[in-house]
């Protein structure tokens, strides 16, 4: 206190270790209370030490104390107005201006739980560790706990919600700069929606394919939009979700994806969207189902949201390549097929492991491997002499259309080889997607 000035909250600090049941600032005012009787009684005796040490009390504690005392003595000691404490700056002095606006910040979100932090700059820490170095002082604790507790328990208080340490909706971080003023960043944690999707329609993509032309941009071709096509399955059911529930960004994590002609049908695909910066949590996922379902007109339906978490996307993208899928394909044929191919058909590919090396019409994106998937049943349905309808339940991954066409040899065996005769998908359908319980 010789050397800077130093107030209730800094002083206390240096011996927080010391004692229980109360506060760094009781313990300064304590200490500061301590010296001014010592003083006092030293006055009477030596006089001069006795001075000293109130005035250090007075200027360089700001106790007001020590200032009744040397005033009745007549010694009148005023400290300017914007007396400011050596290590803190006062920043202690204003924990509320500091909570309102991390309250004002934090309003425009809802949200349960938090996670407060701070970060002090380094040039403040310094001169604590350099002050408790030069005394020998061993029982402080730092600025950054007290900082933290401080605010914490007032900011628990004033918000009513609970401080989650694992997975808080927000983190608030408040950031004291070298001139001890404050800055605050919000984070605003996203959230996950789980759901199954059918389309119902075909020739529409499940992502947005930017245009190659122009990368986005928007050009003559695409009709100045930047995308392949006017709509996608992520954006009928982003946009909607992004309106009621106001957020910077979505993005949506599908178990696997069908054919841009293909539709899926029965209880549709699973998919997460995740949510960044979400203004609403407290929304009510049936009216958000009515609202995306009404947004996409029957092209496109959302069933069976819930709420997810970011290990659930993981796990999405784990499932699709293993979950088993059942495709309704509607096959034309060469040559003429009879009755008694089709039930050949059936058995020699129901029950079997089929090799795939990476399809021509997707080897410019995908790497060019051989994949191993199983079709577990495949019951068919003649419907003329060049067509009929095939049912097929395969592991996710295996390629329908390959399947039945045999990429030229790419894919072993395959209807066109099994039948002897060039065989085309002309209609894919996912029936269903299946999930385990
Ligand atoms: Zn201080
Ligand atoms: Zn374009």
């Amino acid at each position: 206190m010789k050397k800077h000035p130093v107030c209730n909250h800094c002083l206390g600090r240096s011996f927080a270790l010391l004692g229980t049941s109360t506060d760094n600032f009781t313990r300064g005012f304590s200490i500061k209370v301590l010296l001014t009787l010592e003083a006092h009684r030293l006055l009477e005796e030596e006089y001069v030490q006795g001075y000293e040490i109130l005035k250090i009390l007075a200027v360089n504690g700001n106790f007001s104390m020590a200032k009744d005392l040397l005033r009745k003595k007549g010694k009148e000691i005023v400290n300017e107005a914007d007396w400011k404490c050596y290590f803190c700056g006062g920043i202690f002095q204003r924990i509320d201006t500091i909570i309102d606006d991390v309250v004002k910040e934090v309003e425009k979100y809802e949200f349960n739980t938090f996670l407060v932090g701070s970060h002090v700059d380094v040039a403040i820490l310094e001169k604590e560790d350099e002050l408790r170095a030069n005394v020998g002082l061993s029982y402080g604790e730092s600025i950054k706990r007290e900082l933290n507790r401080e605010i914490g328990k007032k900011l628990q208080e004033k918000l009513g919600k609970r401080v989650d340490f694992e997975k808080p909706d927000i983190v608030i971080l408040i950031r004291i700069l070298k001139d001890f003023s404050h800055k605050i960043d919000v984070k605003v944690n996203p959230i996950f929606i789980y759901g199954r999707y059918r389309k119902l329609i075909r020739g529409i993509p499940q992502t947005t394919w930017t245009c190659k032309k122009c990368g986005g941009r928007g050009c003559e071709e695409c009709g100045w939009t930047g995308k392949r096509h006017k709509e996608s399955v992520e954006e009928l059911i982003i946009t909607p979700m992004l309106e009621v529930i106001k957020g910077e960004e979505a993005v949506f994590h599908g178990a696997g994806r069908e054919d841009l002609d293909a539709r899926m049908l029965g209880n549709g695909r699973p998919f997460i969207v995740e949510i960044k910066t979400p203004s609403k949590r407290f929304i009510s996922l049936k009216d958000l189902e009515k609202y995306v379902n009404s947004y996409a007109q029957g092209k496109v339906e959302v069933r069976d949201l819930r709420w997810a978490s970011r290990e659930d996307v993981r796990k999405l993208k784990a499932l699709s390549q293993i979950a088993a899928k059942v495709y309704r394909v509607l096959v034309e044929t060469e040559k003429p097929i009879s009755e008694e191919e089709l039930k050949k058909l059936e058995q020699m590919l129901t029950g079997i492991t089929v090799r795939q090396r990476t399809p021509l019409r997707v080897a410019y994106r995908r790497a060019d491997k051989v994949r191993i998937k199983a079709v577990y049943d495949v019951k068919t349905k003649k419907l003329d002499d060049h067509h009929f309808e095939m049912i097929v339940k395969c592991q996710g991954g295996l390629y329908v259309k390959e399947l039945v066409s045999g990429d030229e040899g790419r894919t072993t065996p395959s209807v066109s080889e099994i039948l002897d005769t060039k065989a085309r998908c002309i209609e894919l359908d996912v029936l269903d997607v299946e999930t385990p319980a």
